[in-house]
């Protein structure tokens, strides 16, 4: 009876312990406490009990009040410790017939006192740990739910901004797009007036009349590029990456940009290496990203020509793979700019930091493009800067 009054005790403590919210386990516990208690008080009131069973009488407080709390607890620990005190002391009451010294019962209640005490103790301390933990992990998951609203929160405003950044570049672009469609419709014209006026006096080789139809068919396909693509890139961008070969991407920015370079008297140089290894990206961002780099570089020129009257004049764009990493791509973006003061070069990437005049930059160019790349798990640097212009590399 012993063993197993012992082993339902053991079991409910740990199952209880493990779930406290089981209200009806609790009921449990108290039967089981009630077992307990009648068990060993009848020990003790009829027979002169061995010390193992006294042993076992001990572990009634702790257990009450871990199980039924404090408050209960000390309410079952009160009555249990005042019967022990009576059968105890009062062998003279009906179903008491134990014999036991008057020392060994100072020793033996004072002992159960002593426990009561630390019992009521260690449960106080107990409970009060537990409320400071739980008091605690409420805040924790507070104060996380008010991370991640936060954090959602700047990932749209940081997807509006990268949108309007682009939108605004766009409109930077606009002007150069026209240049990048005026050249091919002055070679459509051109061939079409040609064709015409062959038509009319018959005064053209066949060989030249499928020389323009050619050209006309090449340019109309280079417009239609030219458009399908800004269109693409002004879309809101989703946030999906996929594998892709960056030259891809900055042949693509170049549609956009190259002949408003050749307007400003600007060469682009682009020495894409053939075997890159795909990165995982997101084209539009990485493209927004790059025809930054491109205008600024452009930007660094103009700034130079103004100043000190320049020519040969030339962008430089390099893909190559990394040489810490095969796995990666370097990007650079050299130019024949201005440069960029020492001072700066910390500065650069801070939101609204420019240096251009005012309606000429937003300063927010680098900031958004820093973002990007990061967001790619990539590095930037200025890797060199002076009078002779600058480079920037892009590890992706
Ligand atoms: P914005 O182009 O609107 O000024 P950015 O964040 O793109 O904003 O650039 C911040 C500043 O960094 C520029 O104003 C310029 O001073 C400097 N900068 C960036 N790229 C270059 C470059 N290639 N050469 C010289 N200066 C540069």
């Amino acid at each position: 009876l012993n063993f197993s009054i012992a082993l339902a005790a053991t079991a409910s403590f740990t199952i209880l312990n493990i779930k406290k919210t089981i209200r009806k386990l609790l009921y449990g516990s108290r039967f089981i406490l009630l077992l307990l208690a009648v068990h060993f008080l009848l020990h003790l009131s009829s027979e002169s009990i061995e010390s193992y069973k006294v042993l076992w009488l001990y572990i009634f407080p702790p257990f009450a009040l871990f199980l039924l709390g404090k408050s209960e607890g000390i309410i079952w620990v009160a009555i249990f410790y005042l019967l022990t005190i009576i059968i105890t002391l009062f062998p003279a009451l009906p179903f008491v017939s134990n014999s036991y010294s008057e020392a060994y019962k100072i020793r033996f209640l004072t002992s159960l006192a002593i426990l009561v005490a630390i019992s009521f103790m260690v449960e106080k301390i107990r409970q009060e740990t537990q409320d400071t933990m739980l008091r605690y992990y409420k805040l924790r998951i507070e104060s996380e739910e008010r991370y991640r609203a936060a954090y959602e929160t700047l990932k749209e405003t940081q997807g509006q901004l990268i949108q309007s950044a682009k939108l605004a570049s766009i409109g930077e672009l606009a002007s150069g797009v026209a240049h990048e469609l005026n050249q091919p419709l002055m070679v459509i014209r051109t061939n079409a007036d040609l064709l015409l006026r062959n038509f009319r006096e018959n005064s053209r080789s066949r060989k030249g009349n499928n020389e323009s139809l050619e050209l006309i068919e090449r340019n109309t396909g280079r417009m239609m590029k030219i458009i399908d693509h800004l269109r693409i890139f002004s879309r809101q961008s989703e946030m999906q990456k996929a594998p892709l070969n960056i030259n891809d991407i900055i042949e693509d920015s170049s549609l956009m940009i190259s002949e408003q370079l050749r307007i400003h008297g600007i060469a682009l140089i682009k020495r894409l290496s053939d075997n890159l290894p795909d990165i995982l990206g997101n084209a539009n961002q990485l493209e927004q990203a790059i025809l930054n780099f491109i205008t600024n570089a452009r930007d660094a020129i103009e700034e130079k020509q103004e100043k000190e009257g320049s020519d040969k004049d030339t962008i430089e764009i390099v893909t190559r793979p990394f040489s810490g990493d095969i796995n990666k791509v370097e990007i650079l973006f050299k130019d024949s700019g201005i440069g960029i003061p020492a001072e700066n070069i910390e500065k650069i990437y801070d939101p609204f930091f420019t240096t251009k005049r005012v309606g000429m930059g937003t300063g927010l160019g680098l900031s958004i493009s820093y973002g990007i790349i990061r967001d790619h798990g990539g590095e930037i640097d200025v890797i060199d800067t002076g009078s002779n212009g600058s480079t920037i590399r892009i590890v992706l």
